[in-house]
């Protein structure tokens, strides 16, 4: 028997210079003999020892006995545990035995408040889904309530499944802030820019404005960034595109639009401008590391190479593409030129779920499907792309998406001890081709726990099923009227 494998951690005593940190066998008999004085050690808020630590650093260190050493929301240090024990006392110990450590993952692209629409309009066209049943349901249903319910619901869902930043645009993106900061999670908001009023903006002007605001009232949040986001090409003019742009680089803040997403917008916007989508945002003066394009699936070999060249950032959403049987996008062509690549999952509403352990398995086989190329996407690439490569593509990458001493601590903990989870010949290709969201166990951002073995600290879940449940009763019963032609 390994018997390292089976030690834990026991907090002796709390007094100061007293204090042990001992190891002992599953039996409790057999001590480690290794207690240093407290006097010795650095004081850091979190401990967490004895775990399988992938760090996605820039070496892709991966420690099989590892631990971390938190203080103040960041990673103070991380190493062996023995080396890490004898180093830092901590006022509290996770133990991390049978369990992987990995970076929080990053959603690049969602629409956090649309999870209370899971469900409710599936296996249709494009158009069919958007117009026919997604747009006139918002109309009727969009409000502050309602944002922030779907708001809750998907970060509860998110944190879940090991997501710890995601990138949004929506309407109220003011209650969505509120909840984010409520909530504990780190994101970049942005407040969807249409030609057409919105529900909560009669003008384009207007949600420019409340834009700039939001920037000014969060300015200086630690987990919280506004972006400036227009909804895509087919439903803004080049002089949105133009404001929004000029927004976005005056703040030095994140830009985000739909783009290249379907066969028809590529088709419709070369009609309508002669230019392919891409090349058409080069026209207005739009591309450049601050831009985010959701999408990217209708792309010319000039276009790849325009974002290269520009080094825009794009966030592939695959299953959602499926789904809507739009295509998929050439990520591994796009990596090949250097393109920084990020996965979302898109709203719920057309994935119908939040769990980036799913997506990124979706990445790796279609893109393995489409080109007839099973070495295209290998785990550890697709990995990266929820993880370090999701935080370039937001800006972040100093900040999070790695474990490396001194960055935040967004960390989440997922149980081995299933045997979906066994053997790890390859620690990636178990993460990428085997884990699934519901193994992950504990989370935390900023140092902070959200989750901790399956509770989520920060959120009242029943309440928020109660709530949830009856605004799909309201949503069933305006479908039933609708469809007999009573509303
Ligand atoms: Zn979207």
């Amino acid at each position: 028997m390994d018997n390292d494998r089976n030690k834990f951690v026991v907090l002796v005593s709390d007094k100061p210079h007293n204090l042990s940190i001992c190891h002992f066998n599953m039996a409790g008999i057999t001590f480690s003999g290794n207690i240093k004085s407290r006097k010795d050690t650095a004081d850091v808020d979190i401990l967490i020892v004895h775990g399988l630590v992938v760090t996605m650093d820039p070496s892709f260190r991966v420690l099989e006995d590892g631990a971390l050493a938190i203080r103040d929301g960041r990673i103070a240090d991380l190493g062996e545990t023995a080396d890490i024990l004898s180093r830092y006392h901590g006022r509290k110990v996770i133990d991390a035995h049978r369990k992987l450590i990995l970076p929080g993952l990053i959603n690049a692209h969602t629409h956090a408040p649309m999870n209370i629409y899971r469900g409710y309009a599936d296996d249709l066209s494009l158009n069919e889904w958007l117009y026919g049943r997604i747009f006139p349901l918002e109309m009727a249903f969009v409000n502050r309530d309602n944002v922030r319910m779907g708001t809750q619901l998907a970060i509860a869902e998110m944190l879940r499944s090991g997501t710890t930043t995601f990138n949004d645009m929506y309407y109220y993106s003011d209650v969505m802030a509120e909840v984010v900061d409520q909530c504990g999670i780190r994101a970049v908001l942005s407040e969807g820019l249409f030609d057409e009023p919105v529900h909560n903006a009669k003008t384009a002007a207007d949600v420019l404005r409340f834009t700039e605001e939001m920037i000014h009232s969060w300015n200086g949040h630690p987990r919280l960034r506004i972006g400036v986001a227009v909804h895509a090409p087919y439903s803004a003019k080049p002089a949105l595109y133009r404001a929004a742009n000029e927004l976005a680089e005056k703040h030095q803040v994140l830009l985000s639009t739909h783009l290249s997403e379907t066969r028809w917008e590529f088709d419709q916007i070369k009609k309508q401008y002669g230019y392919t989508p891409v090349k058409h945002l080069e026209n207005l003066g739009v591309l450049g590391p601050h831009l985010v394009i959701a999408h990217g699936i209708y792309l010319t070999r000039e276009d790849m190479e325009l974002l290269a060249r520009y080094d825009v950032g794009v966030a592939h959403n695959p299953q959602c593409n499926m789904k809507l049987a739009n295509g998929t996008a050439p990520i591994p062509e796009l990596q090949h030129l250097g393109v920084r690549v990020g996965i979302g999952t898109d709203g719920v509403a057309s994935n119908n779920d939040l769990d980036l352990f799913d997506e990124i398995r979706s990445s790796a086989l279609t893109q393995k499907l489409v080109t007839g190329d099973p070495t295209v996407m290998d785990a550890r690439t697709v990995l990266e792309c929820v993880t370090i490569g999701g935080a370039r593509l937001l800006g972040m990458e100093k900040m999070i998406g790695s474990l490396e001493a001194g960055k935040q601590a967004d960390i989440i903990l997922l149980d081995l001890k299933h045997p979906h989870a066994w053997p790890h010949y390859n620690i990636y290709s178990l993460i990428v081709y085997s884990l699934r969201g519901s193994d992950v166990e504990t989370v935390m951002v900023d140092g902070r726990l959200l989750m901790e073995n399956r509770e989520i600290t920060c959120l009242d879940q029943e309440k928020l099923y109660d709530e949830v449940q009856s605004v799909q009763q309201k949503i069933s019963s305006w479908h039933l009227q609708k469809q007999t032609g009573g509303g």
